[in-house]
């Protein structure tokens, strides 16, 4: 396993595996890697020649008052758990090697980004877009997993591959969850013991729709209202959104049908934000 620390580094070893022929998978993530992350490395082992992760916390994505400083990092444990998986390159870099000075372009992206976290999270997504493009340019990959936990930045990306003509198969990886449903999450690590019980209420109102919208429930502000008691009703909580949306364009839907449905949501534990979404099929 290869390990690249600068984006130079990277696109050579990119370049020379291209030119022998190979076809090259990609996982982008911000360490600290748990089941979840990979869950996504396994699905792309398959997809491809070449494997390559790259650990980068994205400092763009961040608003000041966020979590940049605090997040977690095990860079030793991460590199096993990559040879493990199989991956073929690890992509590093400093911010400073992806971020010099002068730098100013942005990539942002259309309304997907005005719905669900991007009310809350007003710079976070113009961040993914700009780094996740840098990336490809970078890592010239020819698939892409990214994970259904983050399904709004999936969308967004799917979009942005689209628009910006990347040649790259963007493939969706399910949420990988803990025994009692939470789902994995670098921030989980975040959470008291308490906090960690309050945590399960995310899952819990997910499961809880669901059983509603098969027994017949059509009407999103009905739930809304139940669900929001429901995690209320925990230690510690704070709802944020919860939203059943299309799940396509995410727009808010008005009533429950036979059509797909986007249940996410994002809610305060403490000070972590955790989210979660479910895809209900009636
Ligand atoms: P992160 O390191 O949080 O930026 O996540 C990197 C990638 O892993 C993203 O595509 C996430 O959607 C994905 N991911 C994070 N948590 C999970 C999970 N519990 N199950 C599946 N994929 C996940």
């Amino acid at each position: 396993m290869e390990i690249l620390k600068t984006k130079r580094e990277m696109q050579a070893w990119s370049g020379l595996k291209k030119k022998e022929g190979k076809t090259i998978c990609f996982v982008p993530t911000m360490g600290f890697l748990h089941r979840g992350h990979v869950s996504l490395l396994e699905k792309g082992r398959p997809l491809c020649d070449e494997l390559v992760l790259s650990i980068f916390v994205n400092p763009t994505q961040f608003s000041p008052n966020e979590d940049l400083d605090a997040y977690p990092s095990d860079i030793d444990n991460d590199l096993t758990l990559a040879k493990k998986a199989g991956v073929t390159a690890v992509f590093l870099p400093e911010k400073d090697d992806l971020y010099p000075g002068g730098f100013q372009t942005e990539v942002t992206p259309g309304p997907l980004a005005a719905h669900l976290c991007g009310k809350f999270r007003p710079v976070h997504f113009a961040g993914v877009a700009t780094v996740v493009t840098k990336l490809f340019n970078i890592v010239m990959p020819d698939a892409a997993v990214f994970g259904e936990k983050d399904y709004q930045q999936l969308q967004i990306v799917r979009q942005l591959t689209l628009d910006l003509d990347f040649n790259i198969d963007i493939v969706a990886g399910k949420i990988i969850r803990e025994k009692d449903g939470l789902a994995m999450s670098s921030r989980n690590a975040y959470l008291s013991a308490a906090q960690r019980v309050s945590a399960r209420s995310l899952s819990q109102a997910l499961q809880t729709a669901e059983k509603k919208i098969q027994a017949g429930e059509t009407d999103p502000e009905q739930l809304k209202t139940e669900l929001a008691a429901f995690i209320h009703s925990f230690d510690d909580t704070r709802v944020e959104y919860i939203c059943f949306c299309d799940p396509n364009r995410l727009m808010d839907i008005t009533r429950i049908s036979s059509k797909p449905v986007l249940l996410a949501l994002a809610v305060k534990v403490g000070h972590t934000r955790l989210i979660d979404n479910t895809l209900i099929n009636r």
